[in-house]
């Protein structure tokens, strides 16, 4: 079988990493959440940050929560993939699941900014899929914002602010979706990975297998 494949005996497919970035409020992570759920073998990439912990979240699901030392320890030691401060807390990708991961033949998913984006793509060129999430409307924005209801006012406030800033960046990406349906979006968020997945260059072993179909029809 095929790893992360198709299960067709000799073509094996490269794992891809699959990059969703958004101004907070657009509904990425929800649809990261929806993706992973109902694709088990795409692999979500736990990041580690600086920022303190947000009711409900899980030291080490949602992200692991370190302090400034460990994460200037985890930089100095080449740990992580990527690294980037963002809302004057830093964040970054640690290098080793995503490696072993990806040699595996697995998809990794991330969601990341677009700083970590452009740096998981100058190292690998070949392998990154990104897709940024817009908002349908400034008060759309402003409403998921309070409805997560986690974060003060004052931090919504900052939120705002840079939002317009994130989305400057959305031509660095190959995907665009406005999320204006939380169900439509998912749908397209789907589609890109599926054809993003079946890309000639992305598998391994097309040539012997076409060859061996070939060599059948002969006999
Ligand atoms: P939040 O604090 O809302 O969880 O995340 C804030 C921002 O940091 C989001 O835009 C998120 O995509 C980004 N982010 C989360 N983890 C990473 C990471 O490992 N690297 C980078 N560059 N950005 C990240």
């Amino acid at each position: 079988m095929a790893a992360g494949g198709h299960g067709f005996d000799g073509v094996e497919r490269r794992g891809l990493m699959f990059v969703l970035s958004s101004p907070s409020g657009a509904g990425k992570t929800t649809l990261s959440r929806m993706l992973v759920a109902e694709t088990p073998a795409l692999k979500m990439s736990v990041s580690a940050t600086t920022r303190p912990k947000r009711p409900g979240e899980v030291d080490g699901k949602d992200y692991f929560f370190v302090d400034q030392k460990r994460f200037d320890a985890m930089v100095n030691n080449g740990e992580l993939l990527e690294w980037a401060n963002v809302f004057d807390n830093r964040y970054g990708t640690p290098r080793a699941p995503v490696e072993a991961a990806l040699a595996a033949g697995q998809d990794v998913l991330f969601d990341i900014d677009w700083q970590g984006t452009q740096q998981l793509r100058s190292r690998s060129p070949n392998d990154v899929v990104s897709v940024f999430i817009l908002p349908p409307s400034v008060t759309a924005l402003e409403q998921r914002l309070h409805t997560r209801a986690q974060d003060s006012d004052d931090v919504i406030r900052g939120r705002m602010r840079k939002a317009g800033d994130e989305m400057s960046h959305f031509d660095a990406y190959d995907y665009i979706i406005v999320n204006d349906n939380i169900g439509i979006a998912f749908e397209a968020v789907k589609s890109i990975l599926r054809a993003e997945q079946l890309k000639r260059e992305r598998q391994v072993g097309l040539s012997g297998f076409v060859r061996e179909l070939q060599r059948q029809l002969e006999k």
